[in-house]
């Protein structure tokens, strides 16, 4: 039997008003670690009361306060970093490893902000006649309303959080319902660190249906900050039009993985080795297509697969597993589903190819990490999304070629491209439809200062960078007539 959670929000921690709690599980092993208040609308609306009551203070609370109290709250996650990434791993299934960067992530962001706060500077720009001028400001947009996915139950926040806060918003912060004890136990720490009450407030639910629904219509809320899939996102944005809220959206990805035939053929297999099964293959920027030049192909897809299988599957808290279970059951079946799929429709299963049932990974939540090769274009696979540890290898001829299947997606959030040659390499960049390309590497955006979100049905708007900080502040435009003495 785990601990007991309320709501975190004005400050102090509040059970759902319902009286209702729902349980939370390790994905590794399938015991119960926590029961967490369960809300609905009504306790939404207490936090957004809360938020609002807190944004008039917050909003009007010197840059370089913001910044100090941004820089303690850094410093209480770091100091706690240990802590706060065994609950991530209990949680969400990931290696402590992976759990501690993801932390570390966040104190990054919060600590990069710290300094940004400072900077929300304006502009005057000359009027049409020499007595008159124009001065544009920037003003926090209000009271936020975030939703946040389980894959990274820590950065998510922090990411959306500490730009928000350096902006001078207050938040209300939904967490996914499988994973709400980062968020939780992080508004306690925040508190604890000098943020004021009510500065951020988190609601944890099961069904996120009400809660959603309060914040797309409590006027309080000026903006929805939504990380997740690409239909709850199009239904939180249609949403969000009913009254005009901002919305920015980092949704579904279907990454390609270019490799050319003149790349570093080990350093592109490593790349795709650590960005297709980090987090057990769910994330949004994992390459889901790895097209390889046919000349190159064979001996990609045998070198990735010796490192699959090199992988040791377990429980993200034994130092020895490097890879950790999927989510839910439902993951694991649509993950069945892809593979079962492909193989039927003629791929070659190279490694991996079936859920692992080890006397310690018996909760039936693990699957191998699994290559795939000689893959086609009618397989599921090579458009829907997995979330799983599948490498979907396809060979590809041309650049031409390459180029127009890259882009055959609705999606448009990351792409991989693999090449010694600077103008192929600046072509095919040129060409790629995607918020998001790395260039002989794996790495997307190297810190909080990288601007990081998609195009196309992948989403709208940044997160990270100055433009993560513009998301949260609107324009205003004074004009300014001097009068003649
Ligand atoms: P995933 O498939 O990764 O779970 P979802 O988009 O379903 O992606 O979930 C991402 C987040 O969106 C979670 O916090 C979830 O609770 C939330 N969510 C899902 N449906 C709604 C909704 N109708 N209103 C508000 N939030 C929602």
């Amino acid at each position: 039997m785990g601990r007991t959670y309320n709501n975190y929000y004005d400050g102090a921690w509040h059970p759902a008003l319902s009286g209702r709690r729902f349980e939370v599980t390790n994905p590794a092993t399938g015991e119960q670690i926590a029961m967490v208040a369960d809300s609905d609308r009504e306790d939404a609306k207490q936090a957004i009361d809360a938020a609002s009551r807190a944004f008039a203070v917050w909003s009007k609370t010197h840059q370089m306060e913001r910044s100090r109290v941004l820089r303690k709250m850094a410093q209480a996650l770091e100091q706690r970093a240990d802590e706060f990434a065994r609950i991530l791993t209990e949680e969400q299934g990931k290696p402590l490893r992976e759990a501690r960067s993801e932390v570390m992530m966040g104190v990054a962001s919060l600590d990069w902000y710290a300094d940004e706060a400072r900077r929300i500077n304006g502009e005057i720009i000359p009027g049409g006649l020499p007595n008159t001028r124009i001065w544009l400001s920037w003003h926090p947009v209000g009271v936020v309303g975030a939703i946040t996915p389980w894959n990274f139950p820590s950065s998510m926040i922090t990411r959306k959080i500490a730009p928000a806060l350096a902006a001078g918003c207050t938040v209300v912060l939904k967490p996914a319902e499988q994973t709400p004890l980062s968020a939780l136990l992080m508004a306690e720490l925040f508190r604890n660190a000098g943020l004021p009450p009510g500065v951020f407030n988190v609601i944890a639910c099961l069904n996120p249906a009400p809660v959603g629904d309060e914040f797309l219509n409590n006027r309080a809320i000026r903006k929805i900050s939504f990380t997740g899939s690409t239909e709850v996102g199009k239904f939180l944005m249609a949403g969000a039009a009913r009254q005009v809220k901002l919305v920015s959206l980092e949704l579904g990805g279907h990454a390609p993985f270019i490799v050319f035939d003149d790349a570093d053929l080990d350093l592109a297999v490593a790349a795709a080795s650590n960005q297709k099964f980090v987090n057990a293959g769910q994330t949004c920027i994992c390459p889901n297509r790895i097209y390889v030049h046919e000349s190159v192909s064979h001996a990609f897809a045998e070198k990735l697969a010796e490192r699959a299988r090199m992988l040791v599957p377990g429980n993200g808290i034994d130092d020895a597993s490097t890879i950790g279970p999927l989510i839910e059951p439902a993951a694991v079946q649509k993950v069945i589903e892809h593979v079962e799929d492909a193989r039927a429709k003629g791929a070659r299963v190279v490694a991996g190819g079936a859920v692992l049932v080890a006397n310690e990974l018996r909760n039936g939540n693990f699957y191998a990490p699994t290559v795939l090769y000689g893959i086609t274009p009618d397989m599921r696979i090579a458009s829907e999304e997995t979330f799983g540890p599948v490498a979907p290898i396809i060979s590809f001829s041309s650049e031409e070629e390459v180029i127009a299947a890259a882009n055959n997606t609705l999606y448009g959030l990351a792409a991989y491209v693999f090449t010694n040659d600077i103008s192929r390499a600046t072509r095919v960049t040129d060409a790629l439809q995607a918020g998001m390309i790395a260039i002989n590497s794996n790495t997307l955006t190297t810190g909080p200062q990288g601007p990081f979100g998609g195009i196309k049905e992948s989403g709208m708007g940044r997160e990270g960078g100055t433009a993560g900080l513009y998301g949260f502040l609107e324009m205003k435009t004074v004009s300014l007539t001097v009068r003649p003495e």
